[in-house]
């Protein structure tokens, strides 16, 4: 089975409105590289302008809550972003994770809603650097994905993103054979759990520290079928060679 290079831009909390063109320069990059599937998640005050600038592009949210409606002060649902002209969402990323005290049992209950209001979900696992120093790396991912992983997820709207928490932003990266090692463990995981076919069809990304120097030999890594790519992911300068590299 052959799955499509995913490359999806986090911008987390950056961008304002002229942000937009370097959106726009982006998507345009891309077109150079039919076979990549490329998407950018800004800020939610972004995303409806950014769908209506860039027609066509994939453009998604970087959160979601799990309910569709509402008393949730400063939260967005699911089918509002796809009201706004979103087709996906990230959910579980370490930032929410840790600095929202978001459960296994959360990040599975907004991947489901996700699901359900018809975006595709980027589920993100990832652990520590303690973790990873006790070798306990792929135990504590595994677990994230029992505990994370919604029930009969459409395969082909579900991508796991692998990114280990110390490797986000810092410009360090584990080395190839680690990502090989964890790639191919998830792919297993996602086998014994939503069965193989569903396994071999789940693109699974690397994200943490991902830039135009190391994406080729990261994207060409054994089970890595893309990049969730943050600091850069901002300007066409920074990403474009990331997509060219995929
Ligand atoms: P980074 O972030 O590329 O800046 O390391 C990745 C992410 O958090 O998704």
């Amino acid at each position: 089975m052959t799955r499509r290079k995913y490359v999806v831009g986090n911008w987390k909390m950056n961008g304002l409105t002229a942000a937009l063109d370097e959106a726009g320069a982006i998507f345009a990059a891309a077109e150079a590289y039919p076979s990549v599937d490329v998407a950018l998640c800004p800020p939610f005050t972004l995303v409806g302008a950014m769908a209506a600038a860039v027609p066509g592009a994939a453009v998604g949210g970087q959160d979601c809550h799990a309910a569709d409606s509402g008393a949730f002060t400063g939260s967005v649902a699911a089918p509002m972003l796809a009201d706004a002209g979103a087709t996906l969402v990230i959910v579980g990323h370490s930032e929410r994770r840790e600095g929202f005290g978001e459960s296994d049992a959360d990040v599975r209950a907004k991947a489901a809603a996700a699901l359900a209001a018809g975006l595709s979900v980027i589920l993100c696992v990832g652990e520590p650097r303690a973790v990873r120093e006790s070798g306990e790396a792929i135990a504590y991912v595994l677990a994230q994905i029992a505990g994370s992983l919604p029930d009969d997820a459409d395969p082909a709207r579900l991508a796991i993103a692998y990114e280990p928490i110390w490797a986000i932003g810092t410009g360090l990266v584990p080395t190839v054979a680690d990502v090989a090692d964890m790639h191919g463990a998830i792919r297993a995981k996602l086998a014994e759990q939503a069965g193989a076919a569903a396994a071999q069809a789940m693109r699974i990304l690397y994200g943490g520290s991902v830039n135009g120097d190391n994406a080729a030999e990261l994207l060409g890594t054994g089970d890595v079928d893309g990049a969730l790519v943050g600091g850069a992911s901002l300007t066409a300068g920074k990403f474009g060679p990331i997509v060219a590299a995929a």
